[in-house]
């Protein structure tokens, strides 16, 4: 049985290593291509709906404090994708194989039960008019500079940085957006390093 330790729960500070990479439901959840959730079927049990996607409830309160500020700001973000359940990541993963061969769709999609969006922790974000979407431009667009100087405030961290892709395991993907909660994104904003390095997960 899986009881996440005090701290780890929606809103709780994340004040250092001890935090909970495990459960599917703790908001610092580690999962990428070596790490499967514990649960490969898990689904969020507090799912709301945010600007059309669905994201847990922390996560969605947040985004939504971050898309009206981003807004009031002059850098409007649309929320373009957000929980995805292992059901649909398998067919969007089975998509992106046959449509561009399965060395290009690992480098950009994830297998089921190994998907951030499973956790509804993460979200992918465009513009309005949809400039640079999903694409690495996306970052010098209104919508990818403003969250890459301000998403860490709302507890959003770019899970997947330039530069980092051996340890993440994933390209450059400047428009994926991962609720960790304000202080863990705060701190690994200001060092720099991804999830991977903070859980000492690195290879
Ligand atoms: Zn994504």
């Amino acid at each position: 049985m899986f009881l996440p330790p005090a701290g780890t729960e929606p809103g709780a500070p994340a004040t250092g290593p001890g935090l909970d990479f495990d459960s599917p439901a703790s908001i610092s959840v580690l999962v990428n291509k070596d790490r499967q959730l514990s649960d490969p079927g898990f689904r969020p049990p507090d799912l709301a709906d945010v600007h059309g996607v669905q994201l847990r409830r922390d996560a969605a309160e947040a985004y939504s404090r971050m898309s009206a500020d981003a807004a009031a700001g002059g850098s409007p973000l649309r929320a373009v994708s957000g929980f995805r359940s292992a059901e649909a990541q398998a067919e969007l993963h089975a998509a992106y194989i046959r449509n561009q061969g399965r060395h290009a769709a690992e480098a950009i999609s994830a297998r089921p039960g190994h998907s951030e969006h499973q956790t509804g922790l993460a979200v992918d974000i465009g513009n309005p008019d949809a400039a640079c979407s999903l694409q690495a431009c996306f970052k010098h667009t209104p919508a990818g500079a403003w969250t890459a100087a301000n998403a860490h405030r709302y507890g959003f961290i770019i899970r997947y940085p330039e530069g980092k892709e051996l340890t993440t395991g994933y390209s450059y993907e400047p428009w994926h957006l991962r609720y960790v909660g304000a202080d863990l994104a705060a701190r690994l904003h200001r060092e720099g390093i991804t999830l991977e390095e903070y859980a000492g997960l690195t290879q």
